[in-house]
């Protein structure tokens, strides 16, 4: 199974950095978390054919992760695409990509589409399965608007893939990160708290508890962007490809 950082960055573009998109694939697996507003230029980018892609987790409805899914089945529609897609998230899913699609390019939710678009409301703690892909989302802690907010435990092909999703540190992250094989963690600050979102400080007092056998730093700031190279802990880049 192979993760690509198709985008790994924060909603302002720090570091020139792409929205988050990470696209998972494998023997029967071939899905993306997260959508950001600027994951169909990155997905292009990087050469991934979108007729492929069956699944798109989406952890919350904040531009930087939920903003491109129009342009995604917009692109999806033009291109004549007839594979089913799945799309998965937060309760108000349905409703928030209506209002979305709407806002961006209207009318373009009623149009018919020549492949069908099945969208699942994943529930806090209620594992679902999806294809080949195990979900267990996780609710995470990211202020009071844009939720509701979830972090994912993902199990496929024998591996466990765990992503916190936007948020400040909260002990749902130690069952969503336990033992995974590859826990990506949010990472805005190096030590500055915040409400809202997790520092590096926090983070590694907790790793004890959490044990991932590989932890990848994401959703850098500024702030931390500027210590790249100085830290100890491996983190995203666009375009990275990680084996799990
Ligand atoms: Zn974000
Ligand atoms: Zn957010």
């Amino acid at each position: 199974m192979q993760l690509r950082f198709v985008g790994c960055g924060d909603a302002f573009g720090s570091g020139g950095r792409y929205n988050t998109c990470f696209h998972v694939t494998g023997e029967a697996i071939n899905f993306l978390i997260d959508c950001g507003a600027s994951s169909l230029p990155a997905l292009k980018r990087n050469g991934i054919n979108r007729e492929n892609i069956d699944l798109v987790l989406v952890t919350h409805f904040h531009g930087d992760h939920f903003g491109g899914l129009p342009f995604l089945l917009l692109d999806a529609q033009f291109t004549r695409r007839t594979r089913p897609l799945t799309l998965a998230g937060p309760e108000g899913i349905e409703r928030r990509l209506e209002q979305v699609m709407e806002a961006l390019f209207e009318n373009s939710s009623k149009r018919e589409r020549r492949f069908d678009l099945q969208i699942v409301t994943l529930k806090p703690e209620t594992t679902a399965s999806l294809g080949a892909v195990k979900v267990t989302p996780f609710p995470v802690v990211h202020g009071d608007s844009g939720g509701p907010f979830l972090g994912y435990r993902i199990e496929a092909e024998g591996r466990v893939i765990a992503y916190t999703g936007d948020t400040e540190w909260n002990e749902a992250l130690v069952p969503l990160g336990r033992d995974a094989d590859l826990f990506i963690s949010e990472c805005y600050f190096y030590d500055r708290q915040v409400k809202n979102h997790l520092n590096l400080k926090t983070l590694e007092t907790h790793l004890p508890e959490i044990r991932p056998k590989r932890l990848i730093l994401t959703h850098m700031g500024e702030d931390m962007l500027a210590k790249l190279g100085t830290l100890s802990v491996e983190t995203a880049a666009d375009g990275m490809l990680v084996e799990i």
